[in-house]
């Protein structure tokens, strides 16, 4: 059984927490894109944990994570990461994570790089987090970088690394006019803190492809989600690697496997991180009400999030690129707290009614066409079944599911593990 789950509006939906609830029933999780720019936050009986680049799955003792070859690993955050784990009581081996040797490292200069840029588009910034993570991607296609498994061979890495920083430098010094990064430093760093993690590289592919074979339960784990796709998400604000289920074969090295089904991961209200368009976006009380009851601060950066109502068209959209089979609805209980909650039907664009997400242009001046639902104002966290809910919040999931077109599997009503039901 080979199940991806995803990610279906802007991100921060709660994947790291139904990874860590359904994960239960897997073998293994595999991230397959991304880098430390996620924030998955997980409260489970061991604590509350923030993961970045480790697959939510590593809290799962019997679990086998897996860190795909679609992924840009920034290894002295993953030290940070893993330390911190493990001060947290978290086992962490070969034996239970293993890493891509096609996963891309993110370099101390790809983070200096994404500064940079940011800093010199000032208020034209796309809101990068700083992570390093759209310049590493860029070199991944420019194809000057290094990858996990040429930790292997130091001679090959000192040769790549100091063509490559000779390169560098040509950006950083004479287009940013910034100062040169040194060799010998990044050359310390990478084997400083790639020697941490040389024993747990290998042929993930053959990995997976062995334990499919064996009929091992496999999830998929994505980063992100739809609308932050760098094929289909909203250009210049995605992030820089496929967030769609359909990509998650081949980040995770395993292009000749079939995904079995795809669970996405929809909230019940909207959230984004970073600039761009956010057609539904709440200004005012409302908005802070919002943030508050729903803790929307990033996990990675703890930047406030922006929020609104949820989005019908861009949730459609979502379902779509993703191919979802069924959703997991999160956080309902945080509607709790309103008195009136809007849904985003439609867009209007330059007069025109949309449904379809827009392009470009006309997703910039699309104007949000609410409707507006009664709020239940009552504590809905202890609901374990469909019927505990008041008839406003029953009827809220069940329009959700019927504008977007699949079926709600899971409701959660809360961040701790079993504060959830099956619809
Ligand atoms: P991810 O990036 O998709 O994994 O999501 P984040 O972890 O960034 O953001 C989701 C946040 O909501 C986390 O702080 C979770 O602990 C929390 N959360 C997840 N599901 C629920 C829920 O159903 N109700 C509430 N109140 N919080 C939730
Ligand atoms: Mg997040």
């Amino acid at each position: 059984m080979l199940t991806g789950i995803v990610g279906i509006n802007w991100g921060d939906e709660g994947k790291g927490r139904m990874v860590d609830l359904l994960s239960e029933e897997y073998d293994i999780v595999v991230r397959y894109q991304g880098g430390n720019n996620a924030g998955h936050t997980v409260i489970n009986p061991l604590g509350k944990f923030v993961l970045n680049l480790l697959p939510s799955g590593i809290l799962r003792r019997e679990v086998v994570n897996v860190m795909g070859n679609g992924m840009v690993i920034d290894l002295q955050h993953l030290s940070g990461e893993v330390a911190r784990l493990r001060e947290g009581g978290i086992e962490i081996t070969p034996e239970n994570l293993k890493i891509s040797e096609r996963a891309v490292i993110c370099m101390p200069y790809h983070v200096l790089q994404d500064c940079l840029e940011e800093n010199r588009l000032g208020d034209a910034k796309y809101g990068s987090t700083r992570r390093g993570i759209a310049p590493v991607y860029g070199d991944k296609y420019l194809k000057k970088i290094i990858r996990m498994g040429d930790l292997k061979y130091p001679e090959y890495v000192k040769k790549r690394l100091k063509d490559i920083v000779e390169w560098k430098n040509l950006f950083i010094e004479k287009a940013y006019g910034d100062e040169a990064i040194s060799y010998e430093k990044m050359l310390e760093w990478i084997t400083r803190y790639g020697n941490e993690f040389k024993d747990y590289v290998t042929d993930t592919g053959v990995y997976l492809n062995e334990a499919a074979k064996q009929g091992k339960k496999i999830m998929f784990e994505a980063q992100l989600g739809a609308l932050r796709d760098i094929d289909f998400g909203i250009n210049p604000y995605t992030s820089s690697s496929n967030t769609i289920a359909a990509y998650a074969p081949i980040g995770a090295g395993v292009p000749n496997l079939r995904l079995d089904n795809v669970i996405g991961i929809i909230k019940a209200y909207s959230s984004c991180v970073g600039e761009g368009p956010f057609t539904v976006e709440a200004t005012g009380d409302f908005a802070h009400d919002l943030r508050e009851a729903g803790g929307e601060y990033g996990a990675a950066t703890g930047r406030p999030r922006r929020v609104g109502g949820f989005d019908v068209v861009a949730s459609r959209y979502g379902v779509r690129m993703q191919g979802a089979d069924c959703l997991a609805l999160t956080k309902l209980d945080v509607l709790s707290a309103l008195d009136e909650i809007p849904v985003c039907e439609a867009y209007e664009v330059n007069g025109r009614r949309v449904e379809e997400f827009p392009f470009g242009e006309d997703l910039a001046v699309a104007k949000p066409v609410f409707r507006y639902f009664k709020g239940w104002k009552c504590d809905i966290s202890k609901a374990r079944k469909m019927s505990d809910l008041p008839k406003e919040a029953a009827e809220y999931v069940e329009y959700i599911e019927k504008q977007v077109g699949c079926p709600v599997r899971y409701v959660s009503v809360g961040a701790e593990r079993d504060a959830y039901f099956v619809k």
